[in-house]
């Protein structure tokens, strides 16, 4: 079956990892649609860099009012108040939003519906997940179940970047020849700067961390 006459939605927050995902996407699928969701985001750079990419890549793209979420599950991404902070002896760090991809799956997938769109991508990564428990490969595709089920479709969530760490993300940008795109455009950063970010916060080492050991990789290859 051929992917290219069918219409997906991808669940696009404007950093690496969703970035990477729509432009896989956009090699996979006829056509793509852009969800994005306002959940109160502390920088809402954030929603500026998702509309800024879409409208460069020419992509139909929504915001959607989740700022419920911040009112219920309070966290470091949507109160300054709230530190950044890794999280140590087992538990979450404080970035961790309760029931945040449970929710943005659930409306992804009635936005895809409304849509006539058959397929679901996110870049949920189970490698680099922080412990999040709603990033874990056994939650996807348990809720993809779930959402056939309550919905009464045959959605198909894709998640291209699930068993990938942060060097081979990049190496996926790469090949499909947008690493310069995705590093230069993409916010990952906590603190709200765009591109290689604010060096400093637990996100923009990651990201660092990947993209150094892709290139020292790609060089001795070469
Ligand atoms: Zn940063």
């Amino acid at each position: 079956m051929s992917l290219k006459n069918e219409k997906a939605i991808i669940v696009f927050s404007g950093g690496q990892d969703s970035t990477t995902c729509l432009f896989w996407a956009l090699e996979q699928f006829k056509e793509v649609i852009a969800v994005t969701f306002d959940y109160g985001q502390r920088h809402s750079e954030e929603l500026k860099v998702a509309s800024d990419i879409a409208e460069d890549l020419n992509i139909e793209h929504h915001i959607l009012d989740m700022t419920l979420l911040n009112q219920l599950a309070p966290n470091a991404l949507t109160r300054d108040s709230i530190e950044v902070e890794e999280g140590k002896d087992g538990e979450l760090p404080s970035t961790f939003v309760e029931g945040r991809n449970l929710l943005f799956f659930s409306f992804a997938a009635i936005a895809a519906s409304q849509k006539g769109a058959k397929h679901i991508v996110t870049g949920v990564c189970e490698t680099d997940y922080s412990g999040y428990p709603d990033c874990r490969d056994a939650f996807v595709k348990s809720l993809n179940v779930s959402l056939n089920l309550g919905i009464g479709k045959d959605f198909v969530i894709h998640t291209p970047l699930m068993w990938l760490d942060k060097k081979e993300t990049w190496k996926l940008a790469d090949d499909l020849g947008q690493l310069n795109y995705v590093r230069d455009y993409t916010l990952t950063c906590y603190h709200g700067i765009r591109g290689q970010g604010c060096g400093e916060c637990p996100a923009c080492k990651l990201r660092r961390a990947g993209l150094d050991q892709y290139r020292r990789e790609k060089e001795r290859e070469l």
